[in-house]
């Protein structure tokens, strides 16, 4: 059993100035929270964050991150608060404290075998401090070797759990030690038959092992003595999970395994290291292709060493690593040989290049002195860009940063996104606009009633999302242009006779839609309420010419006819329609609305959308189902006309004057008609083209000024007639 002082003589090996009274105030903290638990297998618990601070010395981290292994179960098991351990011990250990308990609390089981990488992620993304993970490795390694205690439902769980998450990241840290013992222990309780199997087979051939160990150890120590090059050479046992996978992967038994023993030769100098290599292949023939370069390549995880597989004195292969004691010693510590930190300063990583930081920490190490100085905090933010959540079956998802619940839902179904009206995040309703954050929990609400919002294309983050939402607003675009299309045409079909239903029927409107080159009658249809094909167009192809003339001229002569002419004009990119875009747009000629004024739009009969202003009276009497939200886009810029009445005395050189001053505001005059009364009064109507709602005001103002002139006013026509 591991005791204090065992800690504390371990931390001031590596680590002579040490804050010995912290770590000792986290013991007696500890044994005194934990007094009176006891674990499965009956020891008192306080043995249990004993064990984890003294595996954590071995990777020989900080005083925190040993002081975190001794509180790290406080506040998860006993009645301690995080800021009793703040108070007690400081920001930096409470938040490692706190980080671990986070850990603890999600759960990463899942029957899915693809999620283990996704759980092996959240758990980077979840945590700010590199520290926080090395400490959950060596609880869980504790752990794993005390799991003969649980039960045997729970030992494959924990066992699986541990073989697909936790030895994963120690591998991707580099402590190798760790990966191996975790994967060996997890091993044994996943598959114990093939596990005692290998074992035994192992320890059957012990004795012939041994002898054959120190023949090749031997040979080549001797080889090396003669080259002067000082080394030590150690033999392992391959782990026996790795043997394994071996027999596995090539489908072969035991036996056929050869190398189960690997050696490894330690050296002092780069250049020793490729002496070995030469001196080992002047030894033993080398195997093509299986020579590896980690040291001029070294891995994402910084491991670095010669690994090469030779043909052994029996005709076996023999793997050798060959590496420098710096390089033993990163391979042993991981990460925790590596880092410092420093503040403020961000790790920019590339999206496929996850690991980039480490190479980051690499740099910094440079610059270090000494690194065995004392090593520091790692703060970093491993996956910045990224969040991991649960579905409500805690299956994990990866969402951009900034994502919202509308990108889950989007991520599930396009109907579910369609109908999206909120989220339950770990239970509690959350707007739209939510910014989902890693191990958050998130169920979608819907409506059948529900529609997306172009507002929604705002905050989404994901493509798929926006894709869906636009594709959506095509479709609903052209629904409402066929609606339109259909009225435009009937509208105009009626004038000539034609009936709508029988042209589609006979098929001749089908004819009409190839000979414009459109799919069919429906995209024919659209295009009229798009705007992009007229009424008269279509009716051009169905009607012989002189039928045509006959009826226009008919038409003629029935028309009502304005005092002024209507204004007849389509600048209607200038206008955004809410929903739908790309349609005829009319300005009422009541109210001729201009931009800066409220509107409001109406799908009307064979019209396509009139615009009125929003306190237009007409507007108000009409149909509230066929309005629809018009704004303005102010991005454009067109003239508009609009009609002006002024009043004034009738004088000579009046009109000149009304002409110049409308001029002289850059408006153009398009119509003018000036009605004299008898009392020598004057009314002028001009059709001027204004730009927008002020630059009208400032050709009022300017009219104004004009002396002779006592009214001006902007027309609106009190009756309209609508169809
Ligand atoms: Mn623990």
């Amino acid at each position: 059993m591991l005791r204090f002082n065992d800690i504390l003589e371990r931390l001031t090996s590596y680590n002579p100035h040490a804050d010995t009274d912290f770590l000792r105030k986290a013991y007696v903290f500890s044994a005194k929270v934990h007094l009176g638990q006891v674990r499965l297998s009956g020891e008192p618990y306080l043995n249990h964050p004993l064990e984890v601070a003294g595996i954590i010395t071995q990777l020989k981290l900080d005083v925190a991150s040993v002081a975190t292994g001794l509180l790290h179960d406080t506040v998860e098991d006993t009645l301690t608060t995080l800021k009793e351990i703040q108070g007690n011990f400081g920001e930096e250990t409470a938040q490692l404290v706190d980080g671990l308990t986070k850990i603890s609390l999600i759960s990463l089981r899942s029957s899915e075998e693809h999620q283990a990488e996704n759980f092996r992620k959240m758990i980077l993304a979840m945590v700010k401090d590199i520290r926080v993970i090395l400490i959950k490795l060596a609880d869980r390694l504790h752990n794993m070797r005390t799991l003969k205690y649980h039960t045997p439902e729970k030992q494959v769980e924990i066992a699986q759990e541990t073989l697909d998450i936790y030895a994963p990241l120690a591998h991707r840290l580099g402590i190798d030690w760790i990966k191996s013992e975790l994967e060996d222990l997890a091993f044994q309780y996943l598959h114990p038959e093939i596990y005692e199997e290998i074992k035994r087979k192992i320890a059957k051939k012990e004795k012939e092992r041994a002898r054959y160990i120190d023949e090749v150890k031997r040979t080549l120590m001797k080889k090396l003595y003669e080259n002067h090059i000082e080394s030590e050479v150690a033999a392992r046992l391959k782990q026996i999970y790795s043997i394994y996978l071996k027999m596995k992967e090539q489908n072969i038994d035991f036996d056929q395994v050869y190398d189960i023993t690997a050696f490894r030769v330690i050296v002092n100098s780069i250049k020793e290291c490729y002496d070995v290599l030469g001196i080992t292949h002047s030894l033993w023939k080398p195997i093509p292709g299986k020579f590896k370069d980690y040291i001029g390549l070294p891995k994402e995880n910084m491991y670095q060493s010669l690994h090469t597989t030779v043909i052994g004195p029996y005709g076996e292969r023999i793997e050798i690593q060959i590496r420098t004691n710096e390089m033993h010693r990163i391979a042993e510590e991981g990460i925790a040989a590596h880092w410092k930190y420093k503040e403020g300063k961000v790790v920019e990583e590339a999206e496929d290049k996850r690991f980039t930081w480490l190479r980051q920490l690499l740099e910094w190490q440079r610059d270090l002195k000494d690194d065995r100085e004392f090593i520091e905090s790692v703060k970093v933010d491993l996956f910045p860009n990224e969040v991991y959540i649960f579905t409500p079956k805690g299956a994990v998802k990866q969402f951009p940063i900034g994502s919202t619940p509308i990108d889950f839902a989007y991520s599930i179904h396009s109907d579910i996104g369609n109908h999206c009206v909120g989220a339950k995040v770990n239970g509690k309703i959350v707007p739209l606009r939510y910014e989902l954050r890693s191990g958050d929990t998130i169920e979608i609400l819907t409506s059948p009633n529900q529609k997306p919002s172009k507002d929604w294309l705002k905050f989404v983050k994901t493509s798929r999302a926006k894709t869906k939402i636009r594709q959506w607003f095509t479709a609903e675009e052209r629904e409402k242009s066929i609606a339109l299309g259909k009225e435009i045409l009937e509208k105009e079909f009626r004038k000539y006779d034609l009936q709508q239903a029988k042209l589609i029927k006979s098929g001749e409107l089908s004819k009409v839609a190839n000979e414009f080159s459109f799919q069919g009658v429906e995209d024919l249809i659209a295009a009229i309420g798009y705007g992009k094909l007229t009424a008269n167009q279509i009716i051009g192809k169905l009607l012989p010419q002189e039928k045509l003339e006959q009826q226009k001229e008919e038409l003629k002569e029935g028309r009502f006819q304005h005092l002024i002419q209507k204004i007849t004009r389509t600048p209607k990119d200038a206008l955004l329609i809410k929903g739908i875009d790309n349609v005829m747009v009319r300005y009422a000629g009541c109210c001729n609305p201009v931009p800066g004024d409220k509107v409001v739009g109406f799908i009307t009969r064979g019209r396509g959308v009139t615009i009125h202003t929003a306190d237009c009276q007409n507007a108000m009497d009409d149909d509230p189902h066929r309005k629809v939200e018009v704004e303005w886009d102010s991005t454009k810029e067109y003239n508009y006309p609009v009609r002006i009445r002024i009043h004034s005395e009738d004088k000579k050189g009046l009109l000149a004057e009304i002409s110049n001053s409308i001029s002289s505001t850059k408006a153009n005059i398009k119509n003018a008609r000036v009605d004299t009364t008898e009392d020598k009064k004057a009314v002028s109507t001009f059709e001027v083209e204004i730009r927008d709602l002020s630059h009208l005001n400032k050709v009022i103002k300017a009219l104004e000024k004009i002396k002779g002139v006592r009214l001006v006013e902007r027309m609106r026509v009190e009756a309209q007639v609508e169809s």
